[in-house]
């Protein structure tokens, strides 16, 4: 095993959970630290009064036999049940109370440190000083540990690597650069009435605007009818980043409205500039680990670009990730 005493985990979304979940069982002194409020990243919920939507990742779905383990465990936890199989042949599972209560259930007992966001990172005579910026402060604050894991998807991380002046081995910087990400923008919209939506309430579509429809009633998330998620194709995302929601929001909304059974009444969107890796760092290169590791430099880097643009290939990256640095030499 490499000899780490304490590790920061930048970001909680599902690798960097699944990073401290394991090192967690070695004594490794741990903090997470995530700029956002809750813990999850793209596993991400939304209340707005008595209506819950899910606005990032829909559902999990289990490939591998491992990952299919740990889903039934949370099943078991009562964090997750079964929603319906996809066109695949594979069951998507959702959260209870929405896809948080898989990073909810996943960060509890652990250190994470929420709304601070990292800004620069240091290495010295074998030690990490990472330096955040806690939300709605001027000041800043350290944090030190002797070996750093950065899970934010890898273009927001390799930035922090260039702005805090560290290089990378060039080939393996060269490598990570090419995984590239697309954009979606959500849409939440509450509606007069039920969605009537076929069972099971959602439609995966290969149109020019939109790419999912889910009813987050029928799923059994939200507890009031009529809440739905819209999520953009990367196309109409990239035309669209800029500009504002009085003119994107109509759009996809029009484009929803021949599957709808009532008419909206409310609505907010989301923007996610990275949303799934269209290429990846096992692109055409199988064998791969599933994550970047220096040991020389006591870093690593995991997350779905790394394996995949799932939440399995996501996990799978971070636990392979600590299995790798908790094994005997
Ligand atoms: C709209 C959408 C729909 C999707 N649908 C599905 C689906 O149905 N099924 C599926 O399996 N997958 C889906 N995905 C993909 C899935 O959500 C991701 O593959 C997975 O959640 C990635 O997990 P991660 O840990 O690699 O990254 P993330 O979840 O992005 O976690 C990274 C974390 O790092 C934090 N962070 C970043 N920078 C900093 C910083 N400087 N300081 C502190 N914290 C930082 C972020 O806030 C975030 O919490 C979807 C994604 C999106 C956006």
């Amino acid at each position: 095993m490499l000899n780490i005493q304490s590790c920061i985990i930048v970001g909680s979304g599902i690798s960097g959970l699944s990073v401290a979940r394991k090192l967690r069982e070695y004594a490794v002194d741990l903090t997470l630290i995530e700029k956002g409020r809750s813990p999850g990243g793209r596993m991400a919920t939304r209340t707005e009064g008595a209506s819950i939507f899910d606005h990032g990742a829909q559902f999990v779905t289990t490939r591998e036999q491992v990952f299919r383990e740990r889903v039934e465990n949370w099943v078991d936890k009562n964090a997750v049940k079964p929603w319906y199989v996809g066109p695949l042949g594979n069951m998507r599972y959702v959260g209870i109370t929405g896809m948080r209560s898989i990073p909810e259930l996943l960060s509890k007992e652990l250190n994470v440190r929420y709304s601070e966001k990292v800004t620069k990172i240091r290495f010295r005579k074998d030690v990490w000083t990472v330096t955040v910026l806690p939300h709605g402060e001027t000041k800043t604050r350290t944090h030190q540990s002797d070996f750093l894991v950065l899970t934010a998807p890898v273009p927001q991380s390799l930035k922090l690597l260039q702005e805090s002046n560290i290089e990378l081995d060039y080939d393996e910087e060269e490598e990570l650069s090419r995984i590239k990400y697309v954009r979606c923008i959500s849409v939440m919209a509450k509606l007069k009435g039920p969605a009537g939506l076929p069972n099971p309430g959602a439609m995966d579509l290969n149109h020019d605007v939109l790419r999912w429809i889910g009813d987050n009633y029928a799923k059994g998330v939200s507890p009031v009818e009529g809440t739905i998620t819209l999520h953009s194709s990367p196309k109409f995302a990239e035309r669209y980043w800029d500009a504002p929601d009085e003119e994107r929001i109509p759009i996809m909304l029009a484009a929803a409205k021949p599957f709808l059974k009532s008419d909206v009444v409310e609505s907010a969107s989301h923007r996610w500039g990275f949303s799934e890796p269209t290429r990846i760092y096992k692109e055409k290169q199988p064998f791969r680990v599933p994550y970047y590791l220096d040991e020389d430099h006591r870093i690593a880097l995991c997350g779905d670009g790394f394996n995949g643009p799932r939440i399995e290939a996501a996990a799978i990256s971070g636990a392979s990730l600590a299995d790798r640095l908790v094994r005997p030499y």
